[in-house]
């Protein structure tokens, strides 16, 4: 028992630096309201919970077999719970279908029209993200709370630097600035309050970086309700990938955000590939495979980039959490290999090392190679037969 303890500590001593404090947020439950969820518990965002991922569709909501069918496809990538815009009558009545055949809660994404909200809130949505500063009158934004209240849906108050309200602006010389947006926020959160609701998540979006990170901070500071993280119009996918992933990282590392939301000019399916990357990175949450691999340089004694591509294209069904390294020479490559689930090696002797769950396992050519590789990781990490 003492020994164990002792390994026990050491272990929790060697990662300590690896440990971020979270905000314990209130929880919010976006409950299952189809038939077709895969999960039969609700996803929780906040209070401690893994962080969720989200994107949002972009077909036309009206055409609910698209939608749907890229709903399906951002969930076998690891969407958790997925938004769609509700912007007609037409997207509405189709909402019943999608939410009954969605396999994660759906978000209905709000604007202008308070019946709308309405609508899709009576269609079954799990959670409504609302601007309560463009849904329209008190009464109306009323009514909208009252249809929520009624069917315990949650809101999400989405401020974004596109569209804060003019007196606030005018307030901070017509600049967007941190102080605007936490304003902004705290002000549609007590008019939801008021109204007697309480189940809320906020965001504050901007498309600059340091915009984005400051408003952020400064809200978790003033506010305990969970925080759905977006660098908003992060723009296309490689530079958006970067841009979300230095404001998201800052926050995540900082403790804040308890659900994240990447907003490419990509497919939503793209966003999902990065917010997995992107908490993979922190190991805030795990999925599938990662590859640890160098930039290959003149040592190296196979083609690294091209070997790392062709192995990743060849394993995306494996679920299992698993490293994977790949490294074109010995300088660390051994190093490596022995702290991953497989390892390989180039070797001068043009038979690269192959090690198994840290230990050496066979050798290959550079010809067989990805072969060797992908059968190895396909017999004991793939999907057996029946699971
Ligand atoms: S592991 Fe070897 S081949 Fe890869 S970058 Fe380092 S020295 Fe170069």
């Amino acid at each position: 028992m003492f020994v164990l303890y002792l390994l026990d500590m050491s272990l929790k001593e060697k990662y300590a630096y690896k440990k971020i404090n979270f905000k314990k947020t209130q929880s919010l439950e976006l409950k299952n309201c189809g038939e077709g969820l895969r999960n039969s518990e609700a996803v929780i965002v906040g209070g401690g919970s893994p962080v969720v991922v989200q994107s949002m569709t972009n077909t036309l909501t009206s055409d609910a077999k698209a939608t749907l069918q890229q709903i399906e496809e951002c969930y076998e990538l690891g969407a958790e719970a997925m938004r769609v815009s509700v912007p007609d009558k037409a997207s509405t009545a189709a909402m019943k279908d999608i939410v009954k055949n969605s396999p994660v809660p759906i978000i209905a994404d709000v604007h202008f029209h308070y019946k709308r909200g309405i609508e899709a809130i009576e269609a079954g949505a799990s959670c409504i993200r609302i601007n309560p500063g463009n849904i329209g009158t008190k009464t109306q934004l009323s009514e909208i709370v009252k249809a929520c209240i009624d069917n315990n849906v949650p809101i999400r108050i989405g401020v974004n630097v596109g569209s804060l309200e003019q007196n606030i602006l005018a307030k901070y010389n017509n600049e967007p600035c941190p102080e605007a947006l936490v304003e902004s926020a705290l002000n549609n959160i007590k008019m939801v309050e008021d109204l007697g609701w309480n189940k809320i998540k906020v965001s504050v979006k901007a498309s600059d970086v340091m915009l984005m990170v400051k408003s952020y901070r400064l809200l978790s500071r003033k506010c305990n309700y969970p925080l759905h993280l977006g660098l908003t119009e992060a723009g296309p996918a490689f530079s958006g990938t970067i841009k979300s992933a230095v404001s998201m990282g800052a926050l995540l590392m900082d403790g804040i955000g308890d659900t994240i939301r990447i907003s490419l000019s990509a497919l939503p399916q793209e966003e999902i590939k990065v917010c997995w990357a992107l908490l993979k990175s922190l190991e805030l949450r795990s999925r599938g495979v990662n590859i640890i691999s160098c930039p290959s340089c003149a040592r190296q004694q196979f083609d690294v980039i091209s070997t790392v591509a062709k192995i990743e294209s060849q394993i995306t069904n494996i679920k299992q959490n698993i490293d994977i390294s790949i490294l074109g020479c010995v300088v660390n490559g051994i190093g490596e290999a022995t702290r991953s689930h497989i390892g390989i090696t180039g070797a001068m002797s043009g038979q690269h090392l192959i090690y198994l769950h840290g230990k050496p396992y066979c050798k290959a050519p550079t010809e067989t190679l990805v072969e060797t590789v992908v059968k190895i990781i396909q017999s004991e990490f793939g999907e057996k037969d029946g699971e």
